[in-house]
């Protein structure tokens, strides 16, 4: 049954409270959803969001629609759902660069594809190794008393005991002695992680991961800028805390840099990010054979990306840092009808066809931009 349209909707999506990073401080994020419709009216939907905006990452809300809606759209009309893989082929030899748009693209098509088989998604990527995934939550109010408070309250209710720390914001001594009064009120309980979001240079980075390895922080992400691939390398050799590359890890052939100079030892995943979902799964194969890390990453995505996040995870092998797949959490609300369940600090994979999660068409057209 072949496409017969294919629409991109920008939603403003308001979080419950302000998630603050070193480039910017969210209130509400716009997320970008896809909708791939066939013939027969059977529909495959996608989401991708971009962490902060144009803050953050090159490719804006209105980039990535603009660039689906004028170029790639084409590209799909008329094709089968299940020829994803060759599509994407297509569709990367005719763009550059553009993941958020190729992932919208791409995950609409995987949705789709699996809805008119009546198969979950992970089934068309190889089939699920994990039924659920340690979930990370992210510490970023702004404020130490209420980041302690939400901690022990997400504890006491079984919902996450691994907190990733925001700290590439204000004074880095300041967000050092931050984290060390976190661990001091629940380290015992749960293990603590810091994500600099490359606002460090190399004489902080070793200035502040010496006293966070001390403090008994269990893995530091992306300290240094994008580029400093060299930074990251000796940072790694230099400390025994665990060091991740995210935001330098992009394309396959970043991971492969990383690998080869050991600039990190470990890595986040992101279907955004990479350009899609077997783009994901080409990332973590390099990541394997290297004996790197794995992270299950999010551009906070509210539920339905991170449904979609979760069913390329699901297949890969081994996530020694869990996921960080929270999104539905900061958002006040979702445009699917279910959430995903968590259950036991973990995150878990639905079994449903497609991505697993039913959209609330009423709730797209309240949040959308523009609805058509
Ligand atoms: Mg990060």
């Amino acid at each position: 049954m072949t496409i017969k349209d294919f629409k991109t909707y920008i939603l403003d999506m308001e979080t419950v409270r302000p998630h603050q990073l070193s480039m910017t401080t969210i209130t509400s994020q716009a997320i970008i959803v896809g909708r791939a419709i066939d013939e027969d009216g059977t529909e495959g939907w996608s989401e991708v969001a971009n962490i902060g905006g144009i803050a953050y990452g090159e490719q804006t809300p209105e980039a990535i629609k603009v660039n689906i809606d004028s170029y790639l759209k084409d590209l799909v009309i008329g094709r089968e759902a299940s020829d994803f893989n060759r599509i994407m082929w297509e569709i990367n030899h005719f763009a550059k660069g553009n993941n958020y748009s190729k992932a919208v693209v791409e995950g609409a098509l995987i949705d789709l594809a699996a809805r008119q088989k009546n198969v979950p998604a992970y089934e068309l990527l190889g089939g699920k190794i994990h039924q659920s995934i340690p979930l990370a939550w992210t510490l970023a109010s702004g404020n130490t008393e209420r980041d302690i408070e939400e901690a022990k309250h997400l504890l006491e209710i079984r919902r996450h005991k691994i907190f990733k720390l925001k700290i590439g914001k204000g004074d880095p001594d300041e967000n050092v002695e931050h984290v060390r009064k976190i661990i001091e009120a629940v380290g015992e309980q749960a293990k603590i992680t810091v994500d600099i979001n490359q606002a460090w240079d190399e004489d902080t980075s070793v200035r502040c991961i010496k006293k966070l390895e001390e403090y008994g922080v269990n893995m530091i992400e992306q300290p240094v800028p994008v580029w400093n691939y060299e930074a990251m390398s000796r940072l790694t050799e230099r400390f025994d805390v665990p060091i991740m590359a995210d935001e330098s890890s992009t394309y396959v052939n970043d991971v492969f840099r990383i690998a080869k100079n050991r600039a990190g030892n470990s890595i986040a995943l992101k279907p955004c990010k990479h350009g899609g979902l077997l783009e994901t799964k080409k990332v973590a194969g390099i990541a394997e054979g290297a004996g790197l890390g794995l992270y299950g990453g999010t551009m906070i995505e509210s539920s339905l990306g991170s449904a979609m996040a979760l069913s390329v995870y699901s297949t890969i092998h081994d996530f020694e840092f869990g996921t960080e797949l929270f999104g539905q959490f900061l958002y006040k609300d979702r445009i699917t009808v279910e959430e995903l369940e968590v259950k036991d600090f973990e995150l878990v994979v639905p079994d449903g066809p497609g991505f697993g999660l039913t959209v609330d068409i009423e709730k797209v057209k309240k949040y959308a931009r523009e609805f058509y």
